[in-house]
């Protein structure tokens, strides 16, 4: 599965990588092959849409779950839990989105995702539904080789003119500079095959052009291995970090990132030198600290 040495579609050349591509590669498979994917599914949001078997369900669910992906996943959690259950009662997230009438949501209220942006966001999803038919059509009908034009012309049609934080948050773009971390990773479990129980590939795009969502642990593991020497986190760096891997797997260059984010997230790799953890750690002759 290894990918010949390359430059990505659409991505920059490779940053430097100062202790060479094989022992990256060889360092990133043992982590890969070390990843226990089902058991870290369960504290991943992509369990949300893998609740469900009709890709339209999947697809809804798995934008919600990555719109609310953030901050501490014990407390977003519970609330996609309860927003998953309160659709389910209606036939599921494509029903309730089709038949989506105002009513009372502050019971799926997270930070400043309030009920009144829940009502606009469903209110637009449903007319997005009619009009475009899915969130996959669209990305497939705008992408041009790039996966920036795909999430801009998904942020377009999620987006509500004046309708305030608590949308436009689901809504972040690559024209901005955000690294639109919750996008990657839902066009991730999207598109990528489930070859290891976690993603769904129900969009047509190609693998090769996915970008690592970047979130805290992939950022902070990535700078130690060397994926970048960037030190912002926006769609640059983004890009940057994604082209590193694509030296290694020029056809899935995200198929690390799972693996790399689950590191972090299981408490594995705590960002510096640890007597337990770096002894036991796949990417110990690639990272810096040691
Ligand atoms: S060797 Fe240690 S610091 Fe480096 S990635 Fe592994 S756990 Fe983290």
């Amino acid at each position: 599965m290894l990918g010949v040495r390359g430059e990505a579609p659409g991505f920059p050349l490779p940053p430097r990588l100062g202790h060479g591509l094989a022992p990256l590669q060889a360092g990133l498979e043992r982590l890969y092959r070390d990843c226990d994917f089902a058991a870290r599914l369960a504290t991943d949001p992509v369990r949300f849409p893998r609740r469900y078997t009709d890709p339209l369900d999947q697809e809804l669910a798995g934008f919600l779950a990555g719109g609310f992906a953030f901050g501490r996943v014990d407390l977003f959690g519970p609330v996609l839990e309860r927003l998953c259950d309160h659709m389910d009662v209606a036939g599921g997230p494509r029903a309730f989105v089709e038949g989506f009438e105002a009513q009372d949501l502050t019971s799926f209220q997270y930070r400043w995702i309030k009920g009144p942006a829940l009502n606009a966001l469903f209110a637009n999803l449903r007319q997005v539904l009619d009009e475009r038919g899915s969130l996959g059509a669209i990305a497939e009908e705008a992408f041009d080789g790039s996966l920036a034009s795909s999430i801009e012309a998904l942020a377009e049609a999620i987006d509500v003119p004046g309708a305030g934080r608590g949308v436009h948050t689901f809504a972040s773009r690559p024209s901005k500079g955000s690294a639109c971390k919750r996008w990657c990773m839902v066009v991730r479990w999207m598109v990528r095959p489930d070859t290891e129980g976690i993603d769904l590939g129900i969009w047509d795009l190609p693998a090769s052009a996915l970008v690592v969502p970047l979130d805290t642990h992939v950022a902070r593991i990535g700078r130690l291995i060397g994926l970048t020497t960037r030190s912002t986190n926006g769609w640059r760096t983004a890009q940057d970090m994604t082209a590193s891997l694509a030296a290694c797997d020029a056809d899935d260059p995200v198929r690390y990132d799972f693996a790399l984010a689950h590191l972090g997230i299981a408490g594995l790799c705590v960002g510096e030198k640890h007597p337990v953890l770096c002894p036991a750690c796949s990417l110990r002759s690639v990272c810096t600290v040691q």
